[in-house]
């Protein structure tokens, strides 16, 4: 078993706190993002793990053992953590062809010459290397490099695989299939795997659960689904799936449901707090409608293939994004109705 347990783990660099108070579990097997915008304290949470950095406050435990304990002055090396690296960088040996590359960990630990050449085959084979086991990494692209950083881990038989930004510099197309890989590696290992990033389809697309962190915080931990539509706080509202937060006034229960004042109109909310105070409005929550409550503005049209992107702009000066399979123009009138949004009480 390899969960990741932090307990009140904090990071401050020249007494500047870079992360506060991180309490949670990364469960084993689990494929972890860590989002957030930039500086928000993702890497620093990951060099915490790889033991490149001590921590300032709090523990970390892998699996059974603890690894970093700030009060019992208890620090494991990062050689001795039993975790690969994934770096944007790829960090391969330039000298050494891809198949030493890969092979290179399994040398160092004075495996027989049977075994290394046939776990290498088996990881060259799985991240499809195979043909390019020859070639000097300058002979490769740069998903090829990636993979074979990827290799690299595979045959260490990692329990926890850490990796930051790792498809940061490729191209949008090769991005999309590289996450592929990631998602078949993650399965075929079955190692708990964090992974850094800024790009929220990229976690929504291969994590099982995502920490979504803020100011050194992480602001909600839950599944891509949960944070799309239960988001706990402004933040997580606004950054996945870049949501409207606008109050709500005059909240009413009534047998199960939930009421109150949006912009102007009563609608039926759902949520998780008795007394919310926000809503988050995203495009499935407004349908365009002649006879809509509010009235708004075309401000711009963005074609998404098949259907058309709306912001608008409601009279009350709101901006709010709807989608629709009609065309609008810029400067056009429209009216929206609210339906079950996602409200929430603002801390
Ligand atoms: P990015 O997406 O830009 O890489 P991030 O979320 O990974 O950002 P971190 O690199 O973890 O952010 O940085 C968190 C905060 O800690 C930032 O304010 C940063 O300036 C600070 N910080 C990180 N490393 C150091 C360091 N070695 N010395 C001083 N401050 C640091």
């Amino acid at each position: 078993m390899a969960d990741i347990s932090l307990s009140a783990l904090g990071k401050s660099f020249a007494g500047a706190p870079a992360l506060h108070d991180i309490t949670t579990t990364f469960k084993d097997g689990e494929f972890v993002a860590l989002l957030g915008p930039s500086g928000c304290g993702k890497t620093t949470l990951l060099r915490l793990l790889a033991g490149f950095e001590m921590p300032t406050t709090g523990q970390i435990s892998i699996g059974p053992r603890e690894v970093a304990h700030v009060a019992g002055n208890r620090m494991v090396p990062p050689e001795d953590r039993n975790i690969g690296f994934v770096f944007q960088s790829y960090a391969l040996w330039p000298h050494m062809n891809v198949r030493r590359n890969v092979s290179y960990p399994l040398e160092i630990r004075r495996f027989s010459k049977a075994e290394i050449t046939a776990q290498t085959d088996q990881a060259l084979q799985a991240t499809g290397l195979t043909d390019y086991a020859d070639r000097m990494p300058s002979e490769l692209s740069g998903g090829q490099r990636q993979r074979v950083a990827l290799a690299r881990c595979l045959v260490s038989h990692p329990d926890a695989v850490l990796l930051d930004e790792p498809l940061a510099n490729l191209d949008v197309a090769l991005r999309a299939s590289m996450q592929t890989v990631f998602t078949d590696f993650h399965k075929r290992t079955g190692a708990t795997m964090v992974y850094v990033t800024h790009d929220q389809s990229e976690a929504m697309a291969m994590a099982d659960r995502i920490a979504v962190m803020d100011k050194g915080r992480i602001q909600q931990f839950d599944t891509p689904q949960t944070l799309y539509e239960r988001p706990k706080n402004r933040f997580v509202a606004e950054f996945v799936g870049r949501g409207t937060v606008v109050p709500m006034r005059g909240v009413e229960k009534s047998d199960s449901a939930l009421h109150g004042h949006v912009l102007g109109t009563r609608i039926a909310v759902q949520s998780g707090d008795d007394l919310p105070s926000h809503v988050c409005l995203r495009p499935e929550n407004l349908t365009i409608s002649e006879t809509g409550d509010l009235r708004a503005k075309v401000a711009r049209v963005t074609y998404l293939g098949g259907k058309y992107l709306l912001e608008t702009v409601a009279d009350c000066g709101t901006r709010l994004l709807a989608e629709t399979r009609a065309r609008f123009d810029v400067g056009m009138q429209l009216g929206l109705t609210i339906t079950t949004p996602w409200a929430f009480s603002e801390e």
